[in-house]
């Protein structure tokens, strides 16, 4: 239980100034978990919008030419203060997002390693220097920032997802302005608050609520803005991309996908099953890594489905701020009307619920853990992506009947196969159209790894090096010594 009732701290950050709700128009936050209203959030004017762009291109010039040294300090400094208001910051998330708080504590934990990472990374920063084609000539590689940023995140990770730009662009020398998700701003606000208070000047990491289409075409649009990453949908990431399109910013986009599990008949259906339910429902499957098709060998399709079943009936849905609790409500009304219209789609094309299937109760966003079989391939379930925790199980016979309904997706983010024979494991890995491939286990991501989805996932990487360099460019400098 938390004494936490009501959040105080919503406000905008612009230039330095902090911007609460009072005098202004506000935007309720609620509780997915009651539906009361926790905060009114004040909304950015256009006027604020601009000064939030002005102030990240003043801050610029000398916030991308200290040292990547003094960098470092600062960021690692906010580390440790996210560290030290932990408990807070958790409770928040957990407040505003729905999920258990043992899963908010996580997020924090990945936080920090993403904030300790990335300000290592920036002093790795480094060029080339290339063989001179003359003697007298030197011929190098340099990175350098590459301007101020614009970044968008959604709710279901609200804490680590903006780090993971922030500490990225902060690292490489850039300046940010920052829009989270309206649904969660919180822990996004007390972030960026640590950050300042570690150092980040004001202008440098400017944080923006509002009406997120307003925002985000004002912020691609400014001259001074020179690179868009976004995280979220792939409709809406198609939108941005394509307006950063027209005033040729680079961009990356995380996007969204729709991960087949294919479960070999060499394994323990049991265990198997205890593995994929304990990742599916992990914040109610609104992860875009989250397994959302299930295809299981037919041998032990039956042994599995039924253990899966089991395992979804038996979790504990309820009070996120309670410690047995293991699958918190869904984060918005939107999700849970999803939730429903693809369950009900299901059902109306053949579908047998075997689990749930069913929203709970009438207070909060909470939606049962759901297995479905018998889900014919066209239905919704199977096509979009489920962002809610549904499962649905299907039966197959062969490597090569899977891998051609794994593959015939849209999307290819995320993929999971479990074997414990080594030429299905690498004939798997080799042959699914996916960026982030999971054999025998369920990686969430990760400070140092690289997700960088494939077809309509995403463009550009996020996370690892690769992360930093998509905050870099890189300039070739061909310099003689010889006097003229
Ligand atoms: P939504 O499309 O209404 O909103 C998704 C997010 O995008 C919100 O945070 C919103 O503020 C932002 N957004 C919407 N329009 C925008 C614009 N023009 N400019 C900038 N930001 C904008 O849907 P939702 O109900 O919140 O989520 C539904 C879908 O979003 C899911 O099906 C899932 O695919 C996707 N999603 C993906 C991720 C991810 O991590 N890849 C995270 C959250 C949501």
């Amino acid at each position: 239980m938390t004494s936490l009732t009501y959040l105080d701290n919503l406000a905008l950050a612009v230039d330095g100034q902090w911007l609460g709700a009072a005098g202004r128009e506000t935007r309720a936050v609620h509780n997915p978990a009651t539906g009361d209203v926790i905060g009114q959030l004040p909304m950015a004017t256009p006027a604020e919008i601009d000064a939030a762009i002005d102030a990240a291109a003043r801050a610029f010039p000398q916030w991308s030419q200290r040292s990547a040294w003094n960098r470092d300090a600062i960021l690692r400094k906010a580390a440790a203060l996210i560290d030290a208001r932990r408990d807070r910051l958790a409770a928040l998330l957990t407040m505003e997002n729905g999920k258990p708080l043992a899963d908010s504590q996580g997020e924090l934990d990945r936080v920090i390693e993403t904030l300790q990472f990335c300000a290592e990374e920036g002093k790795r920063a480094y060029g080339r220097v290339m063989p001179p084609r003359a003697p007298g000539l030197s011929q190098t590689t340099i990175k350098r920032a590459i301007g101020p940023i614009g970044a968008f995140v959604p709710w279901n990770f609200p804490a680590v997802l903006a780090i993971r730009k922030v500490a990225a662009a902060l690292a490489a020398g850039c300046t940010v302005v920052l829009k989270p998700a309206e649904e969660c701003p919180a822990v996004c606000i007390e972030l960026v608050r640590a950050l300042h208070d570690a150092g980040v000047p004001g202008g440098a990491l400017n944080l923006l609520f509002g009406d997120p289409a307003q925002i985000s075409s004002r912020v691609i649009a400014a001259p001074q803005i020179r690179k868009i990453s976004f995280t979220g949908s792939v409709a809406v990431g198609k939108l941005l991309a394509e307006q950063a399109g027209r005033h040729l910013k680079p961009v990356t986009m995380e996007l969204g996908g729709h991960a087949p599990v294919i479960v070999f008949d060499d394994v323990d259906p049991v265990r198997a099953a205890a593995a994929c339910t304990a990742f599916k429902f992990r914040n109610a499957g609104q992860v875009c890594l989250s397994p959302s098709r299930f295809y299981v060998q037919e041998g032990i399709y039956e042994a599995f489905m039924q253990a899966f079943v089991e395992r979804a009936r038996g979790l504990q849905v309820g009070d996120p701020f309670d410690s047995r609790t293991q699958m918190g409500p869904l984060n918005n009304p939107r999700r849970l009307e999803a939730a429903t219209a693809l369950v009900d789609d299901a059902r109306r094309r053949g579908a047998q619920v075997r689990a749930g299937g069913a929203r709970i109760g009438e207070r909060g966003n909470f939606y049962a853990p759901t297995v479905l079989t018998e889900v014919s391939e066209d239905a919704e379930l199977m096509q979009e992506e489920p962002f809610c925790p549904v499962a649905p199980i299907a039966a197959f016979a062969s490597m090569d009947e899977v891998v051609a309904k794994a593959n015939d997706r849209s999307v290819g983010l995320a993929a999971y196969g479990f074997t414990n024979r080594l030429d299905r494991a690498n004939e798997f890995s080799e042959r699914i159209e996916a960026g982030w491939v999971g054999i025998n286990n369920f990686t969430p991501a990760l400070a140092d790894a690289a997700i960088c989805g494939m077809k309509e996932s995403g463009l550009g990487h996020e996370g690892g090096p690769e992360g930093l360099d998509a905050y870099l460019h890189s300039k070739f400098v061909s310099q003689s010594s010889r006097p003229v």
